[in-house]
């Protein structure tokens, strides 16, 4: 009996969701760099299990602090004692994600067409695959799904193709290549459906696609965000085992072969920011390198991420500024004030080096020295209420808004050819 129970508890363990019971977020304001180095030394107690949504690189950003209820006596400790502010950002994370759970399960049901298709809901990885062939084989002619490769575990990595011709340029766009950031995953659903809305309705639109190919991958990390849903709502990164280490996963905004193993990225594979082996490790990176490298004709690439409000070009792992440094300046600020034009959303821009950190291996750096110009990260909403956890009421209103953003980059590119 004793025995039955030890394998039912271990059982449990292994397969249960985790849970965040009690768990808290907390925004830390450092007020100079001493502050800075308290909290990188703080960040390195791996027993404290930290999860860091923003990182402490500099005085001018706060830092974002996920908690487990287990350290926050020594955490809060630790900050009162060096005299280091923070404020509580959300008071239990289980609450929320309580909260999601419920709003999913309200509205998970089985659309017989994307007109049903709840998008003011988070769904799962089925159910986004599902909406993707609804979505094909209800525009044929606007419509195709290529699978440009295989996750880790072997899903498929499924790219819409939005096309009205042969041998075009080409536009991408991804999201959720941070498995985690399901704001992403729900706008680029959002987008997919507005495309072939606004196809000979929006002139704009209409121009850009007579002229030009448009490639969305929704689900970019689909390893990462079938954990999400299943086991860990907070994973992050792909879902590679690391031989020799406990830890799973690579962070595939670090795996790219741009400045790959520099300053910005992690060699442990415990680190949420873990580089990986080699540059292009990941399949699910592999599949978009050799998606880019095969086309050849991409003019503008997008990779979509949450949260923070900022607009970000190249470059991550070098000061030296991009050659086209004054063009993506001035298109992201135009960028952003269409952004702002719908609900007042404010977006801070700018390289990605000057405006968060330092950071190696990221995808747009790599699609930018591979002369694709018009190379833009976003980090959609919010500024750090919710952070990861935003809920599903802001889905539309966060998608409308970056829609209009991205219409500007296209727009921009189908005027400016190169
Ligand atoms: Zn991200």
């Amino acid at each position: 009996m004793k025995k039955l129970l030890v394998l039912t508890a271990l059982c449990v363990a292994v397969f249960a969701k985790k849970t965040f019971e009690g768990n808290q977020v907390l925004r830390i304001t450092a007020k100079d760099e001493a502050q800075i180095s308290l909290l990188k030394e703080l960040s390195e107690q791996e027993h404290l299990e930290l999860d860091f949504w923003r990182e402490p690189i500099h005085e001018s950003l706060p830092v974002d602090v996920h908690v487990p209820f287990h350290s926050l006596q020594d955490v809060r400790a630790f900050l009162g004692n060096n005299q280091i502010q923070y404020d509580v950002m959300i008071m239990d994370v289980q609450d929320l994600l309580d909260d999601e759970e419920r709003e999913m399960v309200k509205y998970r049901s089985s659309p017989k067409s994307t007109d049903d298709f709840v998008y003011t809901a988070y769904h799962n990885l089925t159910e986004i695959y599902s909406f993707i062939n609804m979505l094909v084989a209800e525009n044929r002619k606007l419509v195709s799904k290529i699978v440009i490769g295989r996750s880790y575990k072997k899903r498929p990595l499924n790219v819409l193709k939005f096309s009205t011709g042969a041998n075009r340029p080409g536009i991408w766009i991804d999201t959720g290549i941070h498995s985690r950031e399901w704001v992403t995953q729900a706008s680029g659903t959002w987008f997919a459906k507005k495309i072939v809305k606004d196809y000979k309705r929006d002139p704009v639109l209409t121009d850009i696609l007579n002229n030009y190919d448009i490639f969305l991958e929704i689900v970019t990390n689909p390893d990462g965000f079938a954990y999400t849903h299943k086991k860990n709502r907070m994973w992050r990164k792909t879902r590679r085992s690391n031989p020799g280490s406990r830890c799973v996963g690579v962070d595939p905004n670090r795996n790219w072969d741009a400045g790959f193993g520099g300053e910005g990225s992690s060699d442990n594979p415990c680190s949420e920011t873990y580089r990986g082996p080699t540059a292009n490790s990941e399949s699910e990176v592999k599949a978009i390198v050799d998606f880019v490298k095969s086309h050849g004709k991409l003019k503008a690439f997008v990779s979509i991420h949450s949260y923070s409000q900022m607009l970000l070009y190249p470059y991550g792992y070098t000061h030296t500024p991009a050659k086209d440094n004054d063009e993506l300046n001035k298109l992201a600020e135009k960028t952003v004030s269409a952004l702002q034009s719908l609900y007042n959303t404010q977006y801070r821009f700018g390289s990605i080096i000057n405006t968060i950190y330092q950071a190696s291996g990221g995808t747009i750096d790599w699609t930018y020295n591979q002369g694709i110009k018009y190379s833009y990260t976003f980090e959609l909403r919010d500024t750090g209420r919710y952070g990861f956890l935003l809920p599903a009421n802001q889905i539309v209103p966060t998608a409308e808004e970056t829609w209009l953003a991205l219409m500007t980059i296209m727009k921009h590119t189908r005027k400016n050819p190169y």
